[in-house]
């Protein structure tokens, strides 16, 4: 059990990577709030981890608002005694050339991703800073490293989290508080599943010519990064047991990209 009595808050953890992540922290161990947008979801998520003999509660909250990021930490905390790991992996998509996006979908990305990010970061840091440990994760994207078309906020965004990143790392340290970024590439999930009819209409592809050549072009295999791949990632950040990974982000990509 590398987790055990530990106290994760993870977003967007009702569906796809951040529910595949809340899983497996809780059954290693770790008490789990399910945080999400899709409250319902989320509730039935924390069904599943506590039907498999985990404790979690499911957490209705919109990763963009100050107010609900601060009460469902409070929440968190109330209800498990502390916060050690935050997982901040809400995110959503939007494809469209870069001048096709309106301004609210430029703001809604960056909101969500980066607004998000920071939000949650910051609710959760004095609880760490208290306590002198905690491990705050960021789900990045090979897109933190490299550009496609059609995902300018996207991209954008998940690059701006790698400097957050490194930010909290410097001034966590001295607090005992680790911070990383992970970055997947393709992975099945809902949010994948429907950007590829979208691509082949915007790119005029066939959507198994979006998956082999766009998705899965680069890789070394032809093969998806998995939910147990990025599970497992993040399971080595929040149990790591000294300061030598912080501030470093890792790609799982199947060699899409490598450095
Ligand atoms: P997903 O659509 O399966 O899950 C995303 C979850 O985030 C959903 O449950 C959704 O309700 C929630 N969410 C959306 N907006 C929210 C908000 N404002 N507040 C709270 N919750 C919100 O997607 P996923 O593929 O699991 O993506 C999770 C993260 O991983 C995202 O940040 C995404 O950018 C990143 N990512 C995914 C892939 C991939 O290939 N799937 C690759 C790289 C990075």
């Amino acid at each position: 059990m590398r987790l055990k009595d530990r106290v994760a808050f993870v977003t967007g953890a009702a569906s796809g990577l951040g529910r595949a992540i809340a899983m497996r922290y809780a059954a290693e161990g770790a008490k789990v709030a399910v945080a999400d947008l899709n409250a319902e979801q989320a509730e039935l998520t924390a069904n599943g981890i506590a039907e498999l003999g985990g404790q979690a509660i499911g957490v209705g909250v919109d990763v963009s608002d100050e107010d609900q990021v601060n009460a469902a930490v409070e929440r968190t905390v109330d209800t498990f005694g502390t916060v050690d790991v935050l997982v901040s992996n809400a995110g959503i998509q939007i494809v469209k050339p870069v001048e096709a996006f309106t301004l609210a979908e430029w703001r809604k990305m960056l909101a969500v991703h980066l607004d998000g990010a920071f939000l949650t970061t910051r609710a959760c840091l004095p609880h760490m800073y208290r306590q002198k440990r905690g491990s705050i994760i960021y789900m990045g994207s090979a897109h933190a490293k490299e550009a496609s078309k059609l995902k300018a906020p996207y991209v954008t965004a998940k690059h701006g989290l790698l400097g957050l990143c490194r930010v909290v790392a410097k001034e966590g340290a001295e607090h005992g508080v680790r911070a990383n970024v992970i970055c997947p590439g393709y992975v099945r999930t809902p949010l994948v599943d429907k950007q590829i009819p979208e691509q082949a209409r915007a790119l005029g592809l066939s959507e198994e010519e979006v998956v082999r050549t766009i998705m899965l072009g680069n890789t070394v295999d032809g093969v998806f990064t998995t939910e147990e791949d990025i599970a497992e990632l993040a399971l080595l950040f929040a149990a790591f047991k000294t300061n030598a990974l912080t501030g470093q982000s890792l790609l799982a990509s199947h060699g899409w990209f490598m450095e």
